[in-house]
């Protein structure tokens, strides 16, 4: 069984497992985990642990997330309820509605097929958000955190930009 225990398999494992599986078995395997098994673990989750106590602030929705609970759609920003409807056709009773917002444009007879204009992971890096940008088309409700005003409230820590730490956070593809 020991080269179950190499990085290699290990990774492979990892990879090839369901989030949701890889958790529930270690929350089975806890009450029956040694104290040394329970340290080991701990010690692997130390980053997990950490980024469930420090909050973020999202440079998209601009609200505070932590990075364990990040889903692929944390991060919503609604329709901001400024829809305006147009005959589809001359002398044709439908209508196809668009909001103001996002241009995101629906069958009148439908209704709005979503509540909101974005759905996506909350991010701290602005090179990831599409701003509204007044010349160009863009989403209206998408503005950084210097227009929404955050940047007065203590936010420190200026995204780190050339690398304290050697591994670049993001580039998961
Ligand atoms: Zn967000
Ligand atoms: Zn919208
Ligand atoms: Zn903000």
């Amino acid at each position: 069984m020991r080269e179950n225990n190499s990085p290699e398999s290990l990774k492979k494992l990892l990879e090839s497992t369901e989030p949701e599986y890889l958790q529930q078995s270690l929350l089975h395997a806890l009450p029956e985990a040694t104290d040394v098994q329970l340290s080991a673990l701990a010690t692997l989750l130390a980053s997990v642990s950490k980024a469930g106590s420090s909050p973020k602030h999202c440079v998209r929705c601009h609200k505070k997330f932590y990075e364990n609970r990040n889903a692929q759609d944390s991060c919503r920003i609604e329709h901001d309820g400024r829809e305006d409807g147009e005959r589809t056709e001359i002398g044709d009773d439908a209508t196809t509605m668009v909001e103001a917002c996002c241009g995101l444009e629906y069958d009148g007879d439908d209704g709005c097929p979503t509540q909101f204009c974005i759905i996506a992971a909350h991010t701290t890096d602005p090179e990831e958000v599409e701003y509204y940008d007044s010349d160009e088309e863009g989403n209206q409700n998408v503005v950084t955190c210097k227009e929404k005003g955050c940047t007065k409230k203590k936010r420190k820590a200026p995204p780190k930009r050339n690398g304290s730490n050697s591994r670049t956070k993001k580039k998961q593809k």
